[in-house]
């Protein structure tokens, strides 16, 4: 009840939810009876979960923030909401998003931007702004968020908030809309290193209904974010940073803040090793051709037929009806990114657009191997810039894009990342994340590192 008459209060402003549960509190009756009946529940029992629009949910529409899926209800509810029903969470809410997850300002949105809680002029991040905005704005405690490029842990970095991308595989994708397959995977949003681990512990974990889900016993999560706050583990901790990022393009109070976060490690132990990354850099250029090529496949489904809109055309043929209803469903960052997946894989351009662009793929991952066996982690700012006015970059793609300069290369190379709270931008007083990044599979790593430097 606390945190439906928040969102009562400041959701006409803050815009973090395009929905919002008519059955929470009777989910939450439950629980308590439960409880009361002496049946032992999780520590998430009874806890508001707040759930990215990208997430199917049998109870409350999925529109992914666009038209096309307006009121579109699904027939059954992605894994990660059906494990956190299971464990006695109570979905909120959908929350507002870029549309199909294209986007780092939630600006995409179909159904009006999200803004940010900590200056309602500036954005909250995307194109999870509104799970990051529902959590800093205390519209909910915790939240899901999926990530292909950032979009978990560049909201995170705007808002103050924790993000957390786990490794590929580690999350099932099943229910998430897919943007970019071997991209996409759902994580936490919260205000702590440890509520994310506890959320973590509850989603992750193989699921037959993805083919790319991990089969691996994984530890937990939030035993290791406990043993990060409690303990000892920077001592030794060897943390690299990466040589060939650039300076320029950082804003001062992001680089302050990153270098100021580096110099506590060290004071408690830590090691800072320079690593060399030299592909990292251009991780965007090849995103940029990998993530529009899948996502052009994925959304050949929205073809008027199968899911939500269709419109109508007396006397058209099927290819008629099909142009007019993705003309009218799909925002212009849709059409933009279609457009530039078709072309990069059509006969002729394929080996000299996705070719290439899978080649440096693989040049990134090799840079994190060749690093990882000289580190534990590697530290880099999670973006840029902190939050940046509305409308200051919707006009410029490639503006937008640059957002994700130290995020996306996490995605390519399929390991874990975390972004979280390293303080406010002296400039600005917004605030700023720093990123850590571990290996594949080692994400309870980033829970100990993360639970001892928050
Ligand atoms: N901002 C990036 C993009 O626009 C990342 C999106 C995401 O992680 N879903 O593609």
């Amino acid at each position: 009840q606390a945190h439906l008459d928040r969102i009562a209060a400041v959701d006409g402003d803050v815009h973090a939810f395009l929905h919002v549960s008519d059955t929470a509190l009777q989910a939450a009756a439950d629980i308590d009876r439960r409880r009361a009946a002496g049946e032992s529940l999780g520590e998430l029992a009874g806890v508001p979960l707040a759930v990215k629009d990208v997430l199917v949910t049998t109870d409350m529409p999925s529109t992914s923030g666009s038209k096309i899926l307006e009121g579109y209800m699904s027939p059954y509810d992605a894994t990660v909401v059906a494990r956190s029903r299971a464990a006695g969470l109570i979905p909120l809410g959908k929350t507002n998003m870029d549309e199909f997850a294209m986007g780092s300002s939630t600006e995409h949105s179909a159904y009006g931007p999200t803004r940010n809680p900590w200056d309602l002029d500036r954005i909250p991040g995307g194109s999870g702004g509104g799970s990051a905005a529902a959590v800093a704005a205390f519209e909910a405690p915790l939240a899901l968020g999926s990530d292909t490029g950032g979009s978990i842990r560049q909201p995170a970095h705007v808002t103050g908030t924790v993000g957390m991308k786990p490794t590929y595989g580690g999350v099932s994708r099943y229910g998430a809309i897919a943007l970019a397959s071997s991209l996409d995977q759902v994580g936490p949003v919260s205000r702590t290193v440890l509520d994310s681990a506890l959320l973590h512990d509850v989603i992750g974990g193989h699921d037959p209904n993805d083919a790319t889900s991990l089969t691996d016993r994984w530890p937990s999560f939030a035993a290791a974010a406990r043993e990060g706050a409690s303990g000892q583990v920077l001592k030794g901790l060897k943390v690299g940073v990466i040589r060939e990022l650039p300076d320029s393009g950082f804003q001062a109070g992001v680089s302050a803040s990153f270098r100021a976060a580096l110099a506590t490690m060290e004071a408690q132990g830590a090691e800072i090793v320079e690593i060399s990354a030299p592909h990292f850099e251009y991780g965007v250029a090849a995103y940029y051709l990998i993530l529009p090529a899948e996502a052009s496949s994925n959304l050949a489904k929205f073809d008027s037929v199968r899911f939500g809109l269709r419109v109508d055309v007396p006397g058209g043929t099927v290819e008629d009806v099909m142009a007019a209803t993705r003309d009218a469903g799909f925002g212009d960052e849709v059409k933009r990114r279609v457009i530039l997946g078709t072309y990069a894989l059509s006969a002729g351009y394929y080996d000299a657009y996705y070719g290439s662009a899978q080649k440096v793929r693989t040049l990134i991952q090799r840079d994190f191997d060749t690093a990882f066996a000289q580190v534990d982690v590697i530290a880099t700012p999670s973006a840029p810039t902190t939050a940046f006015r509305l409308g200051e970059k919707i006009d410029d793609p490639l503006q937008m894009y640059l957002n994700d300069v130290t995020t996306i290369p996490v995605n390519l190379a399929g390991v874990p990342g975390i972004s979280i709270p390293s303080g406010l931008a002296a400039e600005d007083g917004l605030p700023v994340g720093i990123q850590f990044i571990a290996p594949a599979r080692e994400d309870a790593r980033l829970y100990r590192v993360g639970a001892a430097v928050e």
